[in-house]
């Protein structure tokens, strides 16, 4: 069977994407809603109820705006860090001042891997505007799977995590001029394209040509504006950047989209 990714949606609309080996079945953030999460799943031939776990990358609402619904549906445990589960669980609170609670919550933490049943998670800190954003890799059959979106810029410390991908979902969120003259507040600007914003495709260029490691044979750009982007802006730019290291088996440039499903990619 082998591993397989598939992106159910991807953008400021919500986000949630399958990792799946040939044991183990993985929903990564849960940002449409159950009913639409079940729709997509079903339609990439999946079945919602065989999943494993649900894995939280931080509480903005895009990426866990079904989480409630789904965990009660599918009680499948639902990992995330402490932090992050406090902010969900305030965010959601009642007019008597209840949180939800959680059947089965996993509390992880950045910097400490752990598994999944045969899938090995590495969670890492990203620089974003939430409790305690992480993105993470994942080891399962001798293939590696990294994300990495809603991230101002890339640290380091997050380029190491994504050396070795042979899949790399990243975010390309926005064009820099787009958004300058765009229709946003300038508030709203600002917070987009500060340290703890999103990740601009000049600024994912800017990886690609001089840090990136070029051994991915799938390149998904992630988390596109529909306001301050253009996927075709978006690609030109990552390909652009990577230049001739794009061949037949390596760095194929794809592109998640908000509003269908991303063709699985399997490996
Ligand atoms: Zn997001
Ligand atoms: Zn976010």
């Amino acid at each position: 069977m082998g591993v397989c990714l598939s992106i159910l949606a991807s953008g400021s609309r919500g986000n949630s994407t399958l990792i799946s080996s040939s044991r183990t079945r993985i929903l990564v953030d849960a940002g449409v809603s159950c009913r639409e999460t079940f729709k997509r799943l079903k339609a990439a031939g999946d079945d919602p109820h065989s999943l494993s776990a649900i894995l939280i990358t931080h509480e903005h609402s895009d990426h866990v705006y079904g989480l409630a619904m789904l965990a009660k549906k599918l009680s499948v445990p639902v990992f995330m860090t402490g932090a992050t589960h406090q902010s969900w669980a305030r965010a959601l609170r009642d007019e008597n001042g209840e949180c939800p609670a959680l059947d089965r919550l996993e509390v992880f933490s950045s910097g400490h891997s752990f598994y999944i049943g045969d899938v090995q998670i590495a969670p890492f800190t990203i620089p974003h505007d939430a409790a305690d954003p992480v993105g993470f890799t994942f080891r399962a059959e001798g293939v590696k799977f990294g994300i990495a979106t809603d991230l101002g810029y890339l640290p380091a410390s997050v380029r190491d995590h994504l050396r070795g991908c042979d899949v790399l979902v990243i975010e390309s969120n926005h064009d820099v001029e787009m958004l300058r003259v765009g229709p946003y507040p300038w508030s709203v600007k600002q917070r987009v394209m500060s340290r703890v914003g999103h990740l601009s495709n000049e600024a994912l260029a800017e990886f690609f040509a001089n840090d990136y490691d070029g051994g991915a044979a799938y390149v998904v750009l992630a988390h596109l504006s529909e306001q301050n982007n253009h996927p075709e802006l978006a690609r030109g730019a990552a390909e652009k950047a990577l230049g001739p290291r794009q061949t037949l088996l390596q760095n194929r440039v794809l592109l998640a989209a908000q509003a269908e499903p991303m063709q699985p990619i399997r490996l």
